[in-house]
């Protein structure tokens, strides 16, 4: 298959990409990638994407930019892209489903994903008391007593959908206070169920076929320092995200955090025909309306290089 604009990936970024592409009459396709639909699919209710005065459930938002996208003209193709190479033109990806796909240009929307503390237990309970994605596995905690890590907007937020459903939440918090906006934080704070330990720092997990606590270390590194180990059946990372780029195989620059540098305003990576939109070169707004709108920008600098070529 050969396109004017490969999209890779399927978050807001993608699709709005996918929609203006198509209506301005550049052949595309979007590669959905591993997770359908992006980050915004394993949220509750989108507050703030405007349009939606009562809020959208993240994924039937998803669904419908993709069937906006559908219907302009865009093809979505469910696969992941395994390689690109961006040395020769046209470009060249690999997907995972054994097709190759040539492209004068590339839109690389690929976001970004939940970041873990690298403690050797996480991989030990993976499946089995540790998860990323309360909205995905809260439901196998019902009543029973979970820890979600991080004070940021998305802890917040998870902290406060696993209140619904368990006994008890608590939020491991590493500074003395919490760095999500007010209101996220006000909806933790009325709920009787959510407890939070600040200072706290995750030493370890434990249990038998699962996990049944973890161990933290309370003032780390102070004359204050003590240890309290906390029972819990979850224990839930909200502690950030970290962009898609593996796949590039360092063939762009990348910021020391790992995301895409672009030359701001314009979407346009290091190299020529290639344009970065999304979270995958965001560091600092990653909101959903943000990323959509980059989606757009890049969409228009394709337009742009094309018509100049
Ligand atoms: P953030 O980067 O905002 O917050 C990460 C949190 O995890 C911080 O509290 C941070 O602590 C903590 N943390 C990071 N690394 C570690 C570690 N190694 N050990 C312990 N704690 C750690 O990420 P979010 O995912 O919360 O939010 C990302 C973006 O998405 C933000 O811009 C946010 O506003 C947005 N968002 C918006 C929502 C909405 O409006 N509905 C919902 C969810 C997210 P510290 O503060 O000490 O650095």
């Amino acid at each position: 298959m050969n396109v004017d604009c490969l999209i890779i990936g399927s978050g807001p970024a993608g699709y709005t990409a996918a929609i203006y592409t198509s209506r301005a009459g550049i052949s595309n396709c979007l590669i959905e990638g591993s997770q359908p639909g992006g980050q915004l699919t394993t949220t509750t209710t989108i507050e703030n994407f405007p349009g939606f005065p009562d809020g959208i459930d993240g994924f039937e938002l998803m669904q419908r930019m993709r069937q906006q996208a559908i219907n302009v003209g865009a093809t979505v193709i469910s696969a992941v892209v395994e390689s690109i190479d961006l040395s020769q033109r046209p470009f060249v990806a690999r997907l995972d489903n054994g097709n190759v796909i040539e492209a004068e240009t590339v839109i690389i929307a690929t976001g970004a994903s939940a970041r873990y503390l690298g403690l050797p237990d996480e991989q030990k309970y993976a499946g089995a008391g540790v998860s990323a994605c309360a909205t995905c596995d809260g439901f196998f905690y019902r009543r029973r007593t979970v820890a979600v890590v991080g004070g940021g907007d998305t802890a917040c937020e998870e902290a406060t959908y696993l209140s619904n459903l368990c006994k008890k939440v608590y939020m491991i918090v590493r500074k003395d206070h919490l760095r999500a906006q007010a209101a996220m934080q006000q909806r933790v704070a009325q709920r009787d169920n959510i407890e939070i330990i600040y200072n706290a720092n995750t030493a370890g997990l434990f249990g038998e076929d699962g996990v049944e606590g973890a161990h933290l270390i309370i003032y780390k590194g102070t004359p204050d320092e003590t240890t309290r180990d906390i029972a819990i059946d979850g224990f839930f990372l909200a502690i950030g995200h970290q962009p898609n780029t593996l796949f590039l195989n360092g063939q762009l620059e990348l910021d020391a955090q790992g995301y895409i540098v672009t030359s701001n305003p314009s979407t346009a990576t290091s190299v020529e025909g290639v344009f970065a939109a999304g979270d995958v070169a965001d560091p600092h707004y990653r909101q959903a309306v943000a990323a959509a709108g980059s989606g757009c920008r890049a969409a228009l600098d394709v337009e742009h290089f094309l018509n100049n070529k």
